[in-house]
């Protein structure tokens, strides 16, 4: 297949449907955790879960960047702004996070800090080049997808002498993550819920390869199925996991082959490898603090450092009291479940991350899946 609507083509979709449904085993339930955002995205979309046999359960999974960043770390990007008046640039998904006590970036900026949104780092290094006068910090986040371009900011910033550009850094990583939900020894909530199998992420997998995963599926016993984000990849790596139970394997299988490699792409790899280290330990939104789990800007590039340069100082800030993002996030609770779903929550007015981007659980189902709801219930 050549062309993206090739991958949508409902005909061969309702073909991989029989396929699933004629491998797999009555006696048993497939429990599937799809990690990355997007393949939610694309599950709620296109409804694939209305395709797949009951026994095939998909679980939500971690991997929206905006929906895993704390209250805490925004609070410290808020507070960058109130107490050293920097010029704070960041995507937007993130202006409309919920903080603490109502607080948000856009309700920052709506009382005068200069919070701007970027669609790319390199925005971020132009706003710092036009205004010499301004302290510029990016807002960073996001898993190894978008980790090397930072990399490539600060090597620019550091090229140019930029004396008025940091980044607040809050890169996450994969694996640990996917170990965390797991179970590892060690991280706060371990053993959180039952998986059979894992569909891997798609651009992670494209810069860290599909090496990286194999520690995992022979550690935790778990198949891992990496796959792109159309329909077709999500509903052909399905299939490729309920045969790998059925066979008693735990492998990583490689579905996204026309983007990812064993290796992934080295030069990205080398270019995190020289300006980031990891941190001892993070905190994710639903998850706790997760070993090993997130990149920091390494003591040679510390000028660039926003955290060193204005002194931030960690912080761990509860969730608001009725959002069950924790709970979303670690695949216990579907969006549904949650008792504000739809009704003081929602896209407009964001109670949880989750309910933000695009990628975030809560998002996905009020614009695809609540509907399915309704008529499940009529
Ligand atoms: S509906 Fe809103 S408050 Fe509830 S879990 Fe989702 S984002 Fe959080």
């Amino acid at each position: 297949m050549k062309y993206v609507d090739e991958f949508r083509d409902g005909k061969l979709a309702r073909g991989l449907a029989r396929a699933i449904r004629s491998e797999i085993d009555p006696r048993r339930i497939y429990r599937l955790m799809e990690f990355c955002g997007g393949h939610t995205h694309t599950i709620a979309r296109h409804g694939i879960e209305d395709l797949l046999p009951p026994s095939v359960r998909m679980i939500h999974g971690p991997g929206c960047p905006v929906c895993v960043l704390p209250i805490g770390r925004l609070e410290n990007a808020i507070g960058l702004t109130r107490e050293h008046g920097v010029t704070l640039c960041t995507y937007g998904d993130m202006l409309r996070v919920p903080a603490a006590k109502g607080n948000s970036l856009l309700t920052a900026k709506a009382r005068g800090a200069d919070v701007r949104m970027v669609y790319s780092v390199n925005d971020a290094l132009a706003v710092a080049r036009d205004n010499p006068e301004r302290e510029v910090v990016f807002f960073a986040i996001g898993f190894e997808t978008t980790t090397p371009p930072t990399a490539v900011a600060i090597l620019q910033a550091e090229r140019e002498s930029l004396p008025n550009f940091s980044v607040f850094c809050n890169h996450v990583l994969t694996p640990p993550a996917m170990a965390a939900i797991a179970g590892s020894p060690g991280a706060q909530g371990s053993a959180i819920v039952p998986i059979d199998g894992y569909v891997g992420p798609a651009h992670v997998s494209t810069v860290i390869g599909s090496r990286p995963y194999e520690h995992f599926a022979a550690h935790y016993r778990r198949p891992v199925v990496i796959t792109g984000f159309e329909p077709l990849d999500v509903m052909q790596a399905v299939r490729m996991l309920v045969r790998q139970l059925n066979e008693g394997r735990s492998e990583v299988e490689n579905e996204f082959t026309r983007a990812v490699t064993r290796d992934g792409n080295l030069k990205a790899q080398q270019l995190m490898a020289e300006v980031f280290e990891r941190r001892t330990s993070f905190e994710w939104r639903g998850l706790g603090s997760v070993p090993y789990s997130a990149q920091r800007i390494k003591s040679r590039f510390q000028q660039f450092d926003a955290e060193s340069r204005f002194c931030v100082t960690p912080q761990s800030i509860p969730d608001h009291k009725a959002c069950e993002c924790g709970d979303v996030l670690r695949g216990l609770k579907k969006p549904a479940d949650c008792r504000v779903f739809g009704t003081v929550c929602t896209p407009e007015t964001p109670i949880g991350s989750c309910m933000v981007s695009s990628e975030g659980a809560c998002a996905a189902h009020y614009a695809y899946g609540r509907f399915r709801d309704h008529q499940r219930s009529a």
